[in-house]
């Protein structure tokens, strides 16, 4: 619960403030003191008379009342402290730095529950423990250094790891990202980061809140709440850039020992953040570069103008662009003629337009007004310019930063001379800008957000109720508590579902089967039933062309230890497709989709999402597919009916939220031509809850 109090106190009370600087309590004393808190501040310490030049109370029974209260003693004595603040002192927000609770020991995770209890009962908000605090516009209650710049529509950060916000902060203050607020929320055992998001999302005002939204996660624990206010975030017009760390096992670990949680599955996390339209970084650096790019202009295309002052950038940048799918595209000659008569012998200028090393201020000026008045192709300019040795950088830093500020199109100013020109940098920056150090980094981080996913969570179209019946109808005949359905269950579920699935008939009677084949036609395909594995055990037949052959056939499938009866297909043919889904606690269905076959098992050529999907989510999931030339038809080879594939892997995404006792399911193959799809073998694991 964020209330009022903890954004804009009037009074806070520090607990434990200190004059050593290096214990967070004295520390977090300083940067209050410093920063932009403008009400009153009470420090408790018994030990002290004053305190960095504040009157210390020995006892907090003995301050006139307060707002917030950092609270910076040991974990024993916090529940006794928060108790008294809020019943006598009306302190109605709390950030703990204290450790030594869940993530320390069990004795510590009572103690942290005993602290949650507190905090419900007496209706206050509680930021930590563990935390290194949080600050925004009005005050800066943590106990990090640096404190970055400040600004209204700077970003908002919430981070799971105190120390790593520290370090983006650091990252951010070289290229000149602003923040709005940074939240360290600790142990989150009332705020997490889906707290903070759900905060920003229901107190969002379009004409004053920062639309850049930060995220370092350890563990999404409520991944619905957290899908549901970052795509409500996005659908307002914010840009969400996340990194989750813990992708590895071994990464999981760390993270579980640092937070006293387990991470999620990967692939689960990813598609959440898809579904959401979340941008996802993997390093503190390329975080911090997506965020200068939102901070500029909006990146209306992929076309890039390139100014460098040296041949070599200017390549790298072009291949990291093109490789990002972005464009550089090549200038009129004729024009590009005009451009060159202004500039020194020997520069190009069909862009990438090189200046080289000895090309000047002005010469920079020149070709910005250029490639502004001349070439309305172009949506972004990326200009490199640093200190060679020669050269007016200060002059040129001048012109950019007015070019900056007036430019219709943004401007993305690389600036390598970070020892050479530092000076020229920081004033820069100083005017409110925002530089990159490298060119391919920048391109990457360009490369991020236009090729991001839009946000889809509003979009799939919902199950006809007709269908969420049958469903539920169908799951509640089933008798089995547990287990792999039997091939009738599994039909009759999928056609619930509108999946279409071959004709079958399924018996351990000989002549029935013989009787089944004659009606539907050769060639058939003859299968054991009660084996999950089938082909494993030689337990399919496919091409069975005669009477004979069928008769052989199921005196052999029969025979198979554990078969129960055999099923009879028409054997059909085509391309062979892969539909599954797994379910995963808390995020519910990964369904998966790709060829079938090798193209499943030895590449892993699979795509996923989060059901339900929306039409446009399948289409990207198999359009993403590297094998997907093959739906569309490649050598000489016709390709499959793409839109009746996306058509079942909606239906199927639409079925199972409906089905949630199915833990896996999986249809593999679906055999597909151009004119339509059927699936062959499906395999269903249901759990009654
Ligand atoms: P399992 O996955 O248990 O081994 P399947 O039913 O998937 O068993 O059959 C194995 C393979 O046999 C399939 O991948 C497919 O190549 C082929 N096959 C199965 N059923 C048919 C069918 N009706 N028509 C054509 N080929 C089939
Ligand atoms: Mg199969």
């Amino acid at each position: 619960m964020i209330n009022s109090y903890i954004i804009h106190p009037k009074r806070i009370v520090v607990v434990g403030g200190s004059n050593n600087l290096s214990k967070p309590g004295g520390n977090a004393l300083m940067n209050l003191k410093r920063g932009t808190f403008s009400g009153e501040i009470y420090v408790v310490n018994n030990k002290e008379v004053s305190v960095q030049g504040f009157k210390s109370y020995p006892h907090v029974r003995d301050i006139p009342s307060a707002d917030l209260a950092i609270i910076s003693v040991p974990a024993t004595l916090c529940i006794e402290t928060i108790t008294l603040l809020a019943q006598e002192k009306n302190v109605k927000a709390f950030i703990v730095f204290s450790a030594g609770f869940s993530e320390e020991s069990e004795q510590g995770a009572l103690l942290e529950k005993e602290l949650l209890r507190v905090v419900q009962t007496h209706n206050v908000c509680l930021i930590g423990p563990n935390c290194s605090g949080m600050f925004n516009m009005f005050h800066q209650s943590i106990f990090t250094q640096p404190i970055p710049l400040l600004q209204s529509d700077g970003v908002d950060m919430v981070s799971a790891s105190g120390g790593t916000a520290t370090f983006i902060i650091e990252a951010a203050f070289k290229l000149g990202v602003r923040f709005h607020s940074v939240w360290s929320v600790g142990n989150a055992t009332q705020n997490g980061v889906e707290e903070i998001l759900e905060y920003w999302d229901t107190s969002f005002c379009p004409t004053e809140s920062s639309r850049i939204k930060l995220l370092y996660i350890e563990n999404i624990r409520q991944p619905r709440k957290f899908l549901q206010h970052t795509s409500s975030l996005i659908a307002k017009g914010c840009h969400i850039v996340a990194l989750k760390s813990g992708v590895s096992e071994s990464g999981s670990r760390a993270a579980s020992s640092h937070t006293g949680a387990i991470a999620g599955s990967d692939i689960a996390v990813d598609a959440l953040f898809r579904k959401a339209g979340i941008i996802r970084c993997h390093s503190r650096q390329e975080m911090i570069n997506v965020c200068a790019v939102l901070s500029q202009k909006p990146l209306k295309g992929k076309n890039i103008g390139i100014i460098s002052q040296a041949g070599g950038p200017a390549v790298i940048l072009t291949d990291a662009l093109s490789a990002g799918g972005l464009n550089v595209p090549l200038l009129d000659q004729e024009k590009a003629a005009l451009l060159k008569q202004q500039l020194l012998p020997g520069t190009a200028t069909t862009n990438p337009i090189d200046l080289l090393g000895t090309g000047t201020a002005d010469h920079l000026d020149k070709a910005i007004s250029h490639c502004l008045n001349h070439h309305p192709e172009l949506d972004a300019l990326a200009v490199l310019y640093g200190n060679p040795g020669v050269g007016n950088v200060e002059e040129a830093y001048r012109i950019l930063a007015e070019r900056l500020a007036s430019s219709p199109i943004p401007i993305y100013p690389i600036m390598p001379s970070v020892v050479m020109a530092t000076k020229e940098m920081e004033e820069f920056i100083a005017k409110g800008n925002v530089c990159y150090h490298d060119e391919a980094i920048l391109a990457k981080a360009l490369s991020l957000v236009i090729n991001r996913q839009s946000n889809t969570y509003e979009t799939s179209s919902p199950t006809p109720s007709a269908h969420i019946s049958q469903i539920r109808h169908v799951i509640q005949g089933i008798k089995q508590q547990e287990g792999w359905l039997s091939p009738e269950d599994t039909r009759a579920l999928l056609q619930a579902g509108n999946i279409p699935m071959v004709k079958e008939f399924v018996s351990h009677n000989k002549e029935e089967i013989m009787q089944f084949a004659s009606e539907i036609g050769f060639p058939v395909v003859l299968k054991v039933v009660g084996i999950v594995h089938k082909s494993d055990v030689g337990g399919v037949i496919v091409n069975i062309q005669t009477e004979e052959q069928l008769s052989v056939a199921f005196d052999k499938l029969m025979q198979i230890p554990n078969a129960q009866s055999v099923l009879l297909q028409p054997m059909l043919s085509g391309q062979e497709l892969f539909i599954g889904a797994k379910y995963e606690e808390e995020f519910g269905y990964i369904v998966l989709c790709g060829l079938g076959g090798i193209f499943v098992d030895i590449l892993k050529d699979v795509s996923y999402g989060l059901a339900p999907l929306s039409e446009q989510e399948a289409r990207i999931m198999v359009r993403s597919l590297k094998s997907y030339p093959l739906i569309q038809g490649a050598r000489g080879q016709k390709g499959i009916n793409e839109q009746a594939f996306i058509d079942i892997i909606v239906r199927f995404s639409q079925m199972l939220p409906h089905a949630q006792e199915v833990k896996e399911i999986d249809l593999n193959p679906l055999l597909a031509t151009e004119e339509s799809i059927t699936a062959v073998d499906a395999r269903i694991y249901i759990k009654q809850q």
